[in-house]
């Protein structure tokens, strides 16, 4: 079959079974039949790759795993019931007591919590170094460093992060590089051919693209993924066959999507830079954006989520939200419908100004997740909210 990815999330698809039908059945069935005792101890035995029982694998699940692995170059995958059952099944599996982690500051609100509130119970550490800092990693590094993780584009500020300049860094080091793709999707941006050892997703935004599922996806280096897959076997985060099914239907129109979302979005943010009333638009494929050429160079197109700072602070910003009318006030991204957050007043209300600083939340910045309404309804509302 050829590599090209839009072909692939169509046509690398499950055989088709007696009944020869066109578009994937729901295989919704917690266990598999063996033929007799020889063919269970093989099946036990590992010696055959077949499907046992649902929390090990699924026909569905496999074959969303295996578009995922054909979009991100990777060797192996295994899905997870959310994003975060992922990333932190991830470092469950590879890490040890007494093993340090080096991580970007700006990542996703729950990956933080596991960095501060719950690695450190199994004696796990993390240093952090700031979006502008990447080519000064050396100093974090520790005897007992083993993992170098990073989302780019960062989350909310939308900081675009150098892969190959990170990769190179890791293999220096012998570090195991883990890249959170959820807002390139795999479609804009492969980490892998940047030299991430694994890639991990929730499917939950762009991946699904309708805001009706939850699921995630650690995707890489077989040997890893085999670490990660026997951990999860048994300790059960595995994706339902049916949110399964979902997300592999969806991946049939990802390209197309992620395509228009980014069109839209392109043209949201040109128009809120020349708005009077916002400070600063931060979008990869502006050439306003500080890593402009670092987007375009790992960036197919710049993605669907714009931050925007409007003047006024935390008051504007909330008054911005009261006066959006189509967009919906929603804590998820990657939707068909556009969504608008200020997190100053609601995701990061509970971090202190001087930290919130620190990821790049002014009081007025707005983040939006630009959907596949026409966009010049978007503006509209967007722009009616403003004046407000
Ligand atoms: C949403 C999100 C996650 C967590 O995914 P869930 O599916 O909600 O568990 C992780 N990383 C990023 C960048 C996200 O946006």
């Amino acid at each position: 079959m050829s590599n090209n990815i839009e072909t692939q999330v169509i046509r690398n698809q499950l055989e088709r079974s007696q009944f020869q039908e066109h578009s994937t059945p729901l295989y919704l069935t917690s266990s598999f039949v063996f033929e007799d005792a020889e063919d269970m101890r093989a099946s036990f035995s590992e010696e055959k790759e077949r499907n046992l029982y649902s929390r090990f694998s699924n026909p569905n699940t496999s074959e969303f795993v295996n578009k995922i692995v054909a979009m991100e170059n990777a060797e192996a995958g295994y899905a997870f019931a959310t994003g975060m059952a992922a990333i932190f099944s991830t470092f469950a599996a590879l890490l040890n007591s007494g093993d340090h982690i080096i991580s970007c500051r700006s990542v996703f609100g729950s990956t933080h919590s596991l960095f501060t509130k719950y690695l450190p119970k199994w004696n796990i550490t993390t240093s952090y170094f700031k979006v502008d800092e990447t080519n000064n990693l050396e100093s974090l590094v520790k005897e007992n460093t083993k993992v170098l993780y990073v989302e780019t584009p960062t989350n909310p500020g939308v900081d675009v992060l150098d892969l190959e300049a990170l990769g190179n860094f890791a293999k220096k080091h012998n570090l195991i590089f883990i890249v959170d793709n959820c807002f390139a999707t795999p479609y804009l941006q492969t980490p892998i051919t940047y030299g991430a050892d694994l890639v991990v997703h929730s499917a939950t935004k762009l991946i699904d693209g309708q805001g009706r599922v939850l699921g995630g996806i650690a995707v890489g280096r077989k040997d890893l993924i085999q670490e990660i897959y026997l951990f999860s076997r048994n300790t059960g985060p595995a994706l339902s066959p049916f949110n399964a099914w979902v997300l592999s239907k969806s991946l049939e129109t990802l390209p197309i999507r992620v395509e228009k979302h980014c069109e839209n979005a392109l043209k949201v943010a040109k128009f809120l830079e020349e708005h009077p009333k916002v400070n600063v638009v931060r979008y990869p494929f502006l050439k306003s954006h500080p890593q402009y050429k670092v987007a375009k160079k790992q960036m197919k197109l710049g993605g669907n989520i714009v931050a925007f700072e409007i003047k006024g602070g935390i008051e504007a910003g909330r008054n911005f939200l009261n006066n959006i009318q189509m967009c919906s006030l929603s804590a998820n991204l990657g939707d068909t419908r556009t969504i608008v957050t200020h997190p100053a007043s609601t995701t990061h209300s509970k971090l202190s100004e001087e930290d919130r600083l620190e990821v790049g939340i002014t009081d007025g910045l707005v983040r939006c997740s630009v959907g596949l309404e026409n966009v010049d309804d978007i503006i509209k509302d967007i722009n009616h909210a403003l004046q407000n």
